[in-house]
């Protein structure tokens, strides 16, 4: 009979996982604790409007397209994909407004106005950003960094020896700065540092890869919204034969005789040949293991990624100016990473992302409405920040919008908000990270959790607090990294 693997989690890593296992005939138990799968990616409708509640743009799509063949998904099985144009909208303080573009020659078509000095700069720093991933995906991204000895696979030594080029004693700052002049250009490709809840003053340049992979790979909206993926991908997986049992907290991962025996849920033991766990690491490896305190306290000293703050408004009327995607900036752009990461407390001035579905899907809200899902940074939890004082929060987001003409008084017909608690409560993220665990030092991809947990044999973790990272396309590479290692026989040896 075949292996039987417990997979804790239905979020886009425990789906990849159980897809990769199911169509190769593992036997799958998926338990998730909420009552529909997701996790940090869900959906809420409410008084007509539909809102997704966590990631909007996708990248990389061809890590998709993998998952998708190596479940031979069919046509009508697969999500549909669309390019987004602009790619995002940038109101800064200034009163200027910047329309990026995935299309490279529209983009600096767009800057020759907007900041004719550095036009022709965004072709070098795409070939630097360019440069950086091709050195650096193989290793870093598509395989597992389990130990050492991989890092020094002789395929890999060329990489190694170029590690200057793949930036990493400067910051994304410092890395940024040495190609733009204009600081509103400096300010947008800094904030790419924020695509996996990092702070651009602090993180290693290695990180400038993200300008590639957005501009050059592509950012695409999944029609009918990101939990269409979820749907499509839970799908799947059920299709695959893996039973997905929703309402299922795992209280304890049962780990006798020096291996992982299964899992204790439901007032029940059941057993596993191997666990992945898409929970949180830190939760995991602290709450959901018996361990000695020393290894508890190497996970709890992991810097968690930043929180989020998220306001979904159902908005009456409609606004001729920002597009599907909008980052509204900051005065102060440093001091805002300050509050953030140093201060650890919810920024004074906070830049605002909106993302607005009904531009592409216009069933996402009432005729004359529109769906904006609101999101600002936020430090990780503390003892001391866990109120989050949404009025507050909500005057100077209304205020910052107002400052660049939009005026949203009177017009919200409906708010739902998901604050950094709900998310550690919903989700057990580590205080409430969205991205898992910072890259915020220059070793943090060593430091982060490998997917397997070589302490525990049959233990195996997939999620952004794993390897390779948060956001998407990595949480959906750390599926099958994780499913790779159940399927070596390693993985059930005790
Ligand atoms: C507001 C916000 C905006 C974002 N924007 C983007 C974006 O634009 N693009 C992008 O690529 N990424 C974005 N991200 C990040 C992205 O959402 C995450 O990296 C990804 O969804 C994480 O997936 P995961 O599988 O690691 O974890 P999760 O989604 O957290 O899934 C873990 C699952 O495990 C379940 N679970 C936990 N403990 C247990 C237990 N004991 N028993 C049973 N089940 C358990 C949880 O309920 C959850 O469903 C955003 C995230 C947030 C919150």
């Amino acid at each position: 009979m075949s292996a039987s693997i417990g997979i804790i989690g239905a979020g886009f890593g425990g789906l990849a996982a159980a897809i990769h296992l199911a169509a190769k005939g593992y036997r799958v138990t998926v338990y998730e604790r909420q009552s529909m799968p997701g996790g940090k990616a869900s959906e809420i409708t409410a008084d007509g409007f539909r809102f997704d509640t966590g990631p909007s743009l996708l990248t990389m799509p061809f890590v998709l397209e993998d998952l998708y063949d190596a479940a031979g998904a069919a046509a009508e099985e697969r999500v549909q994909l669309a390019p987004v144009d602009p790619i995002c909208r940038y109101f800064y303080p200034d009163g200027t407004v910047l329309s990026a573009h995935a299309d490279e020659g529209a983009f600096e078509q767009e800057l020759r106005t907007f900041a004719p000095g550095d036009a022709d700069t965004l072709r070098r720093f795409l070939d630097y950003s360019q440069r950086i991933y091709e050195l650096t995906s193989d290793i870093f991204l598509f395989n597992s960094l389990g130990d050492l000895k991989s890092l020094l696979r002789v395929r890999n030594l060329p990489t190694l020896l170029r590690l200057p080029q793949i930036d990493p004693f400067r910051t994304v700052h410092e890395g940024v700065q040495s190609y733009f002049s204009d600081p509103r250009l400096v300010q947008l490709f800094d904030r790419y540092a924020t695509y996996n809840g990092s702070n651009p003053w602090q993180a290693p340049a290695t990180l400038n890869i993200i300008p590639y992979v957005e501009y050059r790979l592509g950012g695409w909206y999944v029609r009918g919204g990101m939990y269409a993926l979820v749907r499509s991908l839970a799908a799947l997986a059920q299709r695959l034969g893996a039973e997905l049992r929703y309402g299922s907290d795992v209280e304890r991962i049962d780990v006798t005789g020096g291996r992982v025996r299964g899992v204790h849920v439901d007032a029940a033991f059941i057993p596993h040949d191997a666990v992945i766990s898409n929970a949180d690491a830190v939760f995991t490896m602290t709450q959901l293991v018996e361990g000695k305190e020393k290894r508890k306290q190497r996970y709890r000293e992991l810097e968690p990624s930043c929180s989020g703050l998220v306001f979904l408004w159902g908005v009456r009327g409609t606004e001729p100016e920002p597009a599907h995607h909008n980052i509204f900036f900051s005065e102060d752009y440093r001091r805002e990473f300050d509050d953030i990461f140093e201060r650890l407390v919810p920024p004074a001035d906070p830049t605002v992302y909106v993302s607005i579905t009904a531009r592409s899907d216009p069933a996402h809200a009432p005729e004359g409405h529109e769906n904006w899902f609101v999101l600002i940074n936020m430090p990780y939890l503390t003892k001391g920040n866990r109120d989050t004082d949404i009025d507050t929060i909500r005057a100077s987001v209304l205020d910052r919008l107002r400052r660049s003409g939009i005026d949203l008084t009177g017009r919200i017909v409906h708010e739902s908000v998901i604050t950094p608690l709900d998310l550690e409560r919903r989700t057990n993220s580590n205080r409430g990270s969205i991205y898992g665990i910072s890259s915020n030092s220059r070793n943090a991809a060593f430091m982060r959790p490998q997917n397997r947990v070589r302490s525990v044999p049959g233990l195996f973790l997939a999620g952004g607090s794993a390897h390779p990272g948060g956001g998407v396309p990595l949480v959906l590479l750390s599926g099958k990294l994780a499913a790779r290692g159940v399927m070596r026989k390693e993985a059930f040896q005790g």
